[in-house]
C-alpha cells in the first residue's frame, strides 16, 4: 500500500516560522536569513516523512504566508497597485499578505477569508481587467529541485485552476469565466515545466469542488480541464479535493483523463457511495483520505481497514493518505512536558499522522493485518476507558425536554417587561464586552501564571482595573456597562480553563493566518462547571454602579468550534454538555444581581456547513437549540444578549431570530449593511445592535458620522429595536482612541435622540 500527504504544516514545531518572519517584517533580521529558516523547515519536513515511508511526499505546500498567495504570485496576479511599489518580489508578496506604508507608497492587504470550513484564512486574489495570468513564478519548480536535491522525488502541490478562479475577486467587468483561456495556459506552462524537470504527479488542489456546484460551475471545471490535461505529457495529475464529497462533479472526474482523484472519506459523507454507486476508472488511482487530517485523535485502525478493504475492492489502484492537509493539526506531542502519558496515548497531531501511515503501511503487508501487534494494540486502546465519563452530565443531558429549549414569556412580553423595568433610553448604548488589554493588564496575567504575585494581588489589580473602567463608563455615560474582562487571555481558553473536561497543550498550534497561529483547547470529556466562573467580577462590577451591568459569557457553540472536538460523542452531545455549564453560570450571575447576560457566539456562524442541503440536519437543529438551553432558565426580567462576528448572516437570519435572545449586537460597520437589508425585511423580532464603528483601526470616528451611521440604520430598523454600540474587539485597541471614540458614540445616540 502506498502513503500520500495533502500536505504538511508550514510554521515549524516550535513556531520558527512565525518568530522568524516577525523578526524580518521588524527588520532584526535579512531576506536571506528568513530564507534560510524556510529552507530549513522544509527539510526537516521532507526527511520526516520520509522516514515514515511516505510514497507522495508534497512540496510547495511550504508558504511564508499563505498557498493561495503562492499561487496568485507564481501565476502573475498581483494587483497594478501592489506591482507600482516596486518592492523585490518577497517584499510586493508581503505587500500583498499584510500591506506597505513606506517610502515607496501606502497600501492595504488583500482581503483574507476563511478557508472552507477550516479556522485557516486564505488571502484572496484580485483580478481586474487588466490582470494577465500567466506563469511567471518559480517557487513550485524551486522548491521541487530543492527536494531533489535531497534525493526527495515530491509531488509538487498547487491549487488548482478551478479553485482559484472561483476564490478570486473580480474587480473589473471580467469574470471567472473571460479568464479560461489565459488560467488555462498557465497550467499548461506549468506541466510542461515539470515535465522539463522530471516530476512524476503533480497534485492540484480543488478544494471547491465539494460545495454546490452548479451547472455552470461544472462546465466552467470541464473546460479548464479540457485544455490543461492534453499537456501532461510525463507528468501524472492528481486533482486533490477535501473537506467534504465531490456529489455534484463525481461523474465529470471520473470522465477526464487525470490519473489520480483524491477524496476525503472523512469528512466525505457521500464519498463511498459514489464510488460504490459509479465506480471507479481502473486506469486512475484513487488517493483516499482514511486519516482524518483536521483532528488531533488517534486513528481507529478497524474502522480504517475495513474502509480500505472495502475501496480496495473498488478501485483497481489505490493509496491511502490525510483527508486534508495537516496544515490543520498541530506539529508534534514530542513538545508536550504536561500532558499526562494517558492523554497522550489518545493523540495524534502531524508527526504521530505519519507514523499511523508507516503502520497502516506495515500492517497491510501481512496477510492478516488483524493479527499484528500494532493493530492489537491500537484496538486495546480504543476498547479501554478514558475517563472520561460524568454520570451527572450524561443523565442530565438525556433527560433535557422540550420545555429545556424554551424561554417563557415569549419575547413580545418579555420585552415589554423589560422595557418598563431598565427605562432605558430609545437608542441605548453599550460596548460588546472587553476594554484595552494593555500591557500591565497582560504583565500581570502572566506573573500570575508564574507564580510571581499571589491570586489575591492578581484579582486587585483586576479589580482595580475594572473600578477604573466601570467609572469612565459611567462618566461618558454608556446606558448598559461592562467590567471589562481583564481577567480574560481569550474568551474560549478562558471558560475552557474554568471547565472540567477540556485540556490544554502547550504547543499545539495550528497556523490562523501569516504568522498567527492560535492553540485551540481539546475537548477530552465530558463538560461539567464545578464553580462559578465569572460571578465575581461582574458582581464586583455592579456593586459598583446603579446602572445595568452586563455580564459576559461564551457560548456553548463558538466553544466548541474554537477547540478540537471529541470524535466519540456527537458535536451536538458536547454541545448540550458545554450549553448545561453555561447554563449555570447564567443562573448564577442572575442570582447575583446581573440583571442583563451577553452570551457571544462569535463563531456560531463561521462552521455553517459547506453544503446548503447539511445547514439544519447537521449544525442548525442542535446549535440553536444549545444557545436556547443556555438561557431558557431566566426570569422574564433578565435581558439576554448575544452577540456574532461577521455579519454575514442574511441567509440564516430566520435561524438566528429563532436563538431567542432579547438583543443582538454584531459586527457590521465594514460591511455593505445588507444585514440591516435582511433584518428588515424578514421580520425580526430580537432587538439589534449593528457596530457603528469599525474598531479594527485606531481612527476615532467624528460625531457627525456616526449619528450618519445610526440615522442610516433607522432608515431600516425601528428606533424600539435599535442599540448603539461600536463593533467587538476593543481589547485589541489603545487606551485613549477607545475613549474617545466612544465619548463620541454617546455623544452622537443622544443628538440622535433629540431628533426623534
Ligand atoms: N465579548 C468579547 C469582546 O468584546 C467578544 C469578542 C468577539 O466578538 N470575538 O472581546
Ligand atoms: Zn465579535
Amino acid at each position: 500500500m502506498k502513503t500520500s500527504i495533502i500536505g504538511y504544516p508550514r510554521v515549524g514545531s516550535l513556531r520558527e516560522l512565525k518568530f522568524a518572519s516577525e523578526k524580518y517584517f521588524k527588520g532584526e533580521i535579512t531576506a536571506s536569513e528568513l530564507h534560510r529558516t524556510g529552507a530549513e523547515l522544509r527539510a526537516a519536513h521532507w526527511k520526516i516523512q520520509q522516514e515514515n515511508r511516505i510514497d507522495y511526499i508534497p512540496s510547495n505546500d511550504f508558504s511564508f504566508y499563505d498557498g493561495l498567495l503562492d499561487t496568485a504570485c507564481l501565476l502573475n496576479i498581483v494587483p497594478q497597485r501592489y506591482q507600482a511599489l516596486g518592492l523585490s518580489p518577497l517584499e510586493t508578496y508581503f505587500a500583498m499578505a499584510r500591506g506597505y506604508q513606506g517610502e515607496q507608497g501606502d497600501v492595504k492587504a488583500l482581503a483574507m477569508k476563511k478557508w472552507f470550513n477550516t479556522n485557516y484564512h486564505y488571502m484572496v486574489p484580485e483580478i481586474d481587467d487588466s490582470a494577465s495570468i500567466r506563469l511567471t513564478g518559480t517557487k513550485l519548480f524551486d522548491e521541487f529541485l530543492e527536494a531533489k536535491q535531497q534525493n526527495i522525488v515530491t509531488k509538487p502541490v498547487l491549487i488548482g485552476a478551478f479553485t482559484l478562479l472561483k476564490l478570486a475577486r473580480y474587480t473589473g467587468a471580467k469574470q471567472a469565466e473571460d479568464f479560461v483561456s489565459e488560467a488555462a495556459e498557465a497550467y499548461v506552462n506549468v506541466l510542461k515545466k515539470l515535465n522539463e524537470l522530471g516530476a512524476e504527479w503533480i497534485q492540484l488542489d480543488e478544494p471547491q469542488l465539494v460545495t454546490d456546484l452548479s451547472k455552470e460551475d461544472l462546465v466552467l471545471f470541464s473546460k479548464l480541464y479540457a485544455r490543461i490535461l492534453p499537456a501532461k505529457g510525463n507528468v501524472k495529475v492528481l486533482v486533490q479535493t477535501y473537506f467534504g464529497d465531490v456529489r455534484d462533479g463525481y461523474r465529470e472526474l471520473q470522465g477526464l483523463p487525470f490519473d489520480g482523484i483524491g477524496i476525503d472519506f472523512v469528512e466525505g459523507k457521500k464519498s463511498l457511495d459514489l464510488v460504490r454507486q459509479y465506480g471507479f476508472a481502473d486506469d486512475k488511482v484513487l488517493f483516499a483520505g482514511v486519516v482524518n487530517g483536521k483532528n488531533i485523535w488517534k486513528n481507529k485502525y478497524k474502522n480504517t481497514l475495513a474502509l480500505i478493504g472495502e475501496l480496495q475492492g473498488l478501485a483497481k489502484q489505490l493509496v491511502i493518505g490525510s483527508s486534508c492537509s495537516l496544515l490543520h493539526v498541530p506539529y508534534s506531542l514530542k513538545h508536550e512536558s504536561k500532558l499526562s502519558a494517558d492523554n497522550k496515548s489518545h493523540f495524534s497531531f502531524a508527526e504521530e499522522k505519519l507514523r499511523e501511515f508507516a503502520e497502516l503501511k506495515a500492517m497491510l503487508d501481512y496477510a492478516d493485518p488483524y493479527a499484528t501487534e500494532t493493530y492489537i494494540h491500537n484496538e486495546t486502546l480504543f476498547n479501554g476507558s478514558r475517563y472520561t465519563v460524568n454520570e451527572a452530565v450524561q443523565a442530565r443531558t438525556s433527560a433535557l425536554t422540550d420545555a429545556d429549549f424554551t424561554r417563557l414569556p415569549a419575547f413580545a412580553e418579555r420585552e415589554a417587561v423589560q422595557k418598563a423595568k431598565f427605562n432605558l433610553p430609545p437608542l441605548p448604548t453599550t460596548t460588546i464586552g472587553s476594554f484595552p488589554q494593555t500591557a500591565d493588564v497582560r504583565a500581570n496575567r502572566f506573573s500570575f501564571k508564574k507564580g510571581a504575585v499571589s491570586e489575591e494581588q492578581y484579582k486587585q489589580f483586576n479589580f482595580d482595573k475594572i473600578a477604573e473602567c466601570v467609572a469612565l463608563q459611567e462618566e461618558i455615560g454608556l446606558d448598559v456597562l461592562v467590567h471589562g474582562e481583564y481577567e480574560r487571555n481569550d474568551m474560549v481558553e478562558y471558560f475552557g480553563e474554568s471547565l472540567d473536561g477540556f485540556i490544554f497543550t502547550e504547543y499545539a498550534w495550528v497556523q490562523s493566518y501569516g504568522t498567527r497561529c492560535v492553540k485551540p483547547p481539546i475537548v477530552w470529556g465530558d463538560i461539567s462547571r464545578s464553580k462559578p466562573m465569572t460571578v465575581e467580577y461582574s458582581a464586583y462590577a455592579k456593586s459598583l454602579t446603579d446602572k445595568p451591568v452586563k455580564g459576559m459569557l461564551t457560548g456553548p457553540v463558538t466553544i466548541l468550534n474554537w477547540s478540537f472536538p471529541r470524535e466519540d460523542i456527537s458535536l451536538k452531545t458536547s454541545a448540550l454538555q458545554i450549553a448545561l455549564a453555561i447554563r449555570e453560570e447564567v443562573l448564577d450571575l442572575e442570582a447575583n444581581r446581573i440583571e442583563i447576560i451577553q452570551i457571544d457566539e462569535a463563531a456560531l456562524r463561521e462552521k455553517l456547513p459547506l453544503r446548503k442541503s447539511d445547514w439544519q440536519a447537521e449544525y442548525l437543529s442542535w446549535a440553536i437549540p444549545a444557545f436556547r438551553l443556555v438561557h431558557s432558565g431566566v426570569q422574564a426580567d433578565t435581558q439576554i444578549h448575544t452577540h456574532m462576528c461577521y455579519s454575514q448572516f442574511s441567509d440564516i437570519i430566520r435561524d438566528i431570530d429563532a436563538m431567542d435572545a432579547d438583543v443582538i449586537t454584531f459586527e457590521a460597520s465594514r460591511s455593505d449593511l445588507a444585514i440591516i437589508d435582511a433584518i428588515n425585511e424578514c421580520g425580526f423580532q430580537t432587538e439589534v445592535g449593528p457596530g457603528v464603528y469599525d474598531i479594527h483601526s485606531p481612527r476615532i470616528p467624528s460625531v457627525d458620522e456616526l449619528k450618519q451611521g445610526l440615522n442610516r440604520m433607522l432608515d431600516k430598523i425601528d428606533v424600539a429595536k435599535l442599540w448603539v454600540n461600536p463593533d467587538c474587539g476593543l481589547k485589541t485597541r489603545g487606551v485613549n482612541e477607545t475613549w474617545a471614540s466612544l465619548r463620541h458614540l454617546v455623544q452622537a445616540a443622544k443628538e440622535v435622540r433629540a431628533t426623534l
